[in-house]
């Protein structure tokens, strides 16, 4: 259809009730893109109409080099993305009438770059999706504002935004180049010995606990030691210094308020490429790096957290431990077998979050209760094993105790928010204060054990009702009557991966499910048809607000459902 035959719709259902918006459904030519009508909403208040918009990459005067490339192409769409919504702030006029009359929205990203499925490089066409809310008056639809959104608003916002001609040509080759040199520096730290890279002059802090844009006034740039200074060569930004983090233990200490949080919530999030100007584009971590703490109150199911936990009372299993309620010991214990489960290799602990008898276990308390009394084996005496045996290392950032001084192989001393590598000083301190603590950790770290899910778990319908799966805030998935708890994943970003994960957890007990098959190989075979599909696989229809979350906050989410049970 021609758009003149979506005007010519509009008009005709000027003034009638609601319900005749369906008619305006359809693809419409519009000269130098098509407009496509997928889904009309049923009232002014219900979630917005979806529409789309699509065009020749070619004709849209985008070079290739902007686009060829995976890594670059995500990150070009993430920069269109956001040019669209910045068009669209500028350009509409946003709500009229009723609910969500006048509204138009698209997905996008805050400081990281994730692969999205709102906008998309699909052949030779890019394809953009936003929503609409089709203007009423009471239940009246509104022709004129209707066309004015559909002929003068959206022309313009796509005239601005999704031509090389009409946006800023520097801009965009930065966004691209900057992602590209990220994900480069995240190669190379395996075969530096890296686990994680923090460059020199990097911003740190962020503005507040719930604002995670670069803190305004007064950041104080990082400075490397020297003694963990290295240099790295991108293919854009040329050589660049930093302070390398190798992989085994690495501890962080210093005295409070002195910036040892905010460094590892910068390496937490350095799995991901930022945008150009967050003041952390240069920090970069292994993309298997899993923040690990407490977490009261969650629900464990039939995990070996054995290396940690023997013997509790009542001879419960710890071997299948299962709980409805856990502690603050048993739940880091868990969070960390299950992130182990699915292939994680840098451990990332901040005493902040952690429980105490998890993390120490000091001489005079293993004189007043005797191993045989404790339960818990205390991360200190894992620690090492963990990277003796299984190669993987942690990061930790450990202030209150000096215990951890014997099994740290590198120590970064914050102070007034500079790392300072005070490794030496640790150990000539270390062999003068001889600790008379006992190893209780044994030869070995112990079994990580691999679990399979039963489909029994993963019953999201209700009744006889289409099954719904959503995410309420970035941190709650409603999956059909139930929700999943994710506050105390850290690493997740974006409100758009907890709805992929929701997606993710269905199309896995759908598709993967099978009762001879591991958790992590359920989960591989959902994260590569998700990379070699994209994000629209999960569902069957285009609805441009899902980002891709990362497989250790996917196995999160299912070990963190109420109804998950395994073999
Ligand atoms: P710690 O974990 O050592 O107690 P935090 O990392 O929580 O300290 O930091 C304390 C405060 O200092 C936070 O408000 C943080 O935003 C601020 N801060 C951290 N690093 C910097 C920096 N480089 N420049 C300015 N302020 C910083
Ligand atoms: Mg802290």
């Amino acid at each position: 259809m021609t758009k003149e035959d979506l005007r010519r719709t509009i008009n005709r259902i000027d003034g009638r009730g609601y319900k005749a918006y369906k008619d305006v459904k359809g693809e419409y030519d519009f000269g130098l893109y098509r407009l496509i009508i997928d889904h009309v909403q049923g009232d002014p208040f219900a979630a917005p109409s979806r529409v789309r918009v699509r065009l020749s990459i070619e004709r849209a005067g985008f070079p290739r080099d902007l686009w060829g490339k995976r890594v670059r192409r995500i990150a070009f769409c993430d920069y269109i993305g956001r040019q669209f919504h910045r068009a669209i702030r500028r350009l509409t006029k946003g709500h009229r009438g009723m609910g969500k009359s006048g509204m138009v929205d698209i997905d996008v990203g805050r400081q990281e770059i994730l692969e999205r499925n709102a906008v998309i490089v699909d052949g030779r066409d890019m394809e953009v999706c936003f929503v609409v809310g089709l203007p009423a008056a009471g239940r009246t639809i509104l022709g004129r504002e209707a066309l004015e959104i559909f002929f003068e608003e959206i022309p313009k916002v796509v005239d601005k935004s999704l031509f090389y001609r009409s946006i800023d040509q520097k801009e965009i080759l930065r966004h691209v180049d900057v992602a590209e040199d990220q994900e480069v520096m995240r190669g190379l730290l395996d075969e530096r010995g890296l686990v994680a890279f923090v460059a020199g002059e990097s911003m740190l802090p962020r503005r507040s606990g719930v604002d995670d844009r670069p803190l305004e006034a007064g950041a104080i740039p990082l400075k490397a030691p020297f003694e963990l200074d290295l240099e790295m060569e991108l293919p854009h930004r040329g050589r660049i210094k930093g302070m390398g983090i190798p992989k085994g233990v690495t501890l962080i200490v210093g005295g409070g308020f002195h910036g040892k949080s905010t460094l590892l919530n910068a390496i937490e999030r350095g799995v991901y490429n930022h945008i150009p100007g967050d003041g952390r584009e240069y920090v970069v971590t292994n993309g298997a790096a899993v923040k690990i703490r407490a977490e009261d109150g969650r629900r464990i199911e039939k995990a070996n957290i054995s290396p940690f936990i023997t013997n509790l009372p009542f001879g419960k299993d710890t071997v299948r431990f299962c709980t409805d309620n856990a502690s603050g010991s048993t739940s880091q214990a868990a969070n960390i077998m299950e992130a182990l489960e699915v292939g994680a290799q840098v451990l990332l602990i901040d005493e902040d979050t952690s429980a105490t008898n998890f993390m120490v276990r000091d001489e005079r308390m293993q004189e007043l209760v005797a191993k045989d009394r404790e339960p818990i084996t205390p991360f200190v005496d894992k620690v090492h094993k963990l990277y003796a045996d299984l190669g993987v290392s942690t990061i930790l950032v450990m202030g209150g105790s000096g215990d951890y001084f014997d099994v740290a192989d590198i120590v970064i001393m914050m102070d007034n928010y500079q790392p300072l590598c005070v490794t030496q000083h640790v150990k000539e301190i270390a062999a003068r204060h001889v600790s008379r603590r006992v190893d209780e950790g044994g030869d070995t770290f112990g079994e990580v054990t691999p679990r399979r899910p039963l489909s029994a778990s993963f019953d999201p319908s209700r009744g006889k009702r289409e099954v719904k799966i959503d995410a309420k805030g970035s941190r709650t998935i409603l999956y059909g009557t139930t929700s999943i708890d994710l506050s105390c994943l850290e690493q997740l970003v974006d409100m758009s991966q907890t709805r992929a994960i929701g997606r993710m957890i269905h199309y896995y007990s759908e598709k993967y499910l099978h009762s001879s098959r591991s958790l992590k190989e359920g989960m591989e075979l959902v994260m590569k048809d998700v990379e070699e599909m994209g994000l629209d696989c999960l569902i069957p229809y285009r609805v441009g607000n899902l980002a891709m979350p990362r497989v250790f906050e996917v196995a999160g989410a299912i070990n963190r459902m109420r109804s998950l049970k395994v073999e």
